[in-house]
């Protein structure tokens, strides 16, 4: 299929384990994986909660509200592909469900960005196939 978006894309290593994650993505919804036994969220995905140990898990949609945790901004990208995007924030989110999660803080200058504010999930369709999760501030 041709495409415009000349970037790389998510290679996930256990696509089956990430495949709930990006199909939400692509109807614009955040989900996280949710252990079953302890019912605490964890992310990235893995085959098992690193709480306990069960193996079975639930994804559950999320509001996509968190905070901004740390973040830094990225003037040399490691891939040449992005040399057209930079500056850009590169950031950790703490989500409200508690988990942190590593994306792109988007829709403000990054003068503006303060540690602790408030942000929410959006969602960039860059292929007809991926649809990538990042945050703005509210
Ligand atoms: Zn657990």
């Amino acid at each position: 299929m041709t495409t415009q978006y000349k970037k790389p894309v998510p290679r996930p290593l256990n696509p089956e384990h990430t495949k709930p994650f990006w199909d939400a993505a692509k109807r614009h919804e955040l989900v996280l994986p949710r252990c079953t036994k302890c019912s605490r969220y964890h992310f990235y995905p893995r085959e098992e909660c690193p709480y306990c140990m069960t193996p079975t898990l639930e994804w559950v949609k999320v509001s996509g509200k968190g905070r901004l945790y740390t973040y830094n901004v990225v003037y040399q990208p490691q891939n040449r592909a992005f040399v057209s995007e930079v500056p850009y924030v590169y950031a950790v989110i703490q989500l409200e469900e508690g988990v942190k999660m590593v994306s792109n803080i988007v829709g403000r200058p990054k003068e503006e960005l303060k540690v602790d504010m408030p942000v929410e999930a959006v969602f960039e369709d860059v292929t007809p196939e991926w649809t990538l999760v990042k945050f703005k501030p509210v």
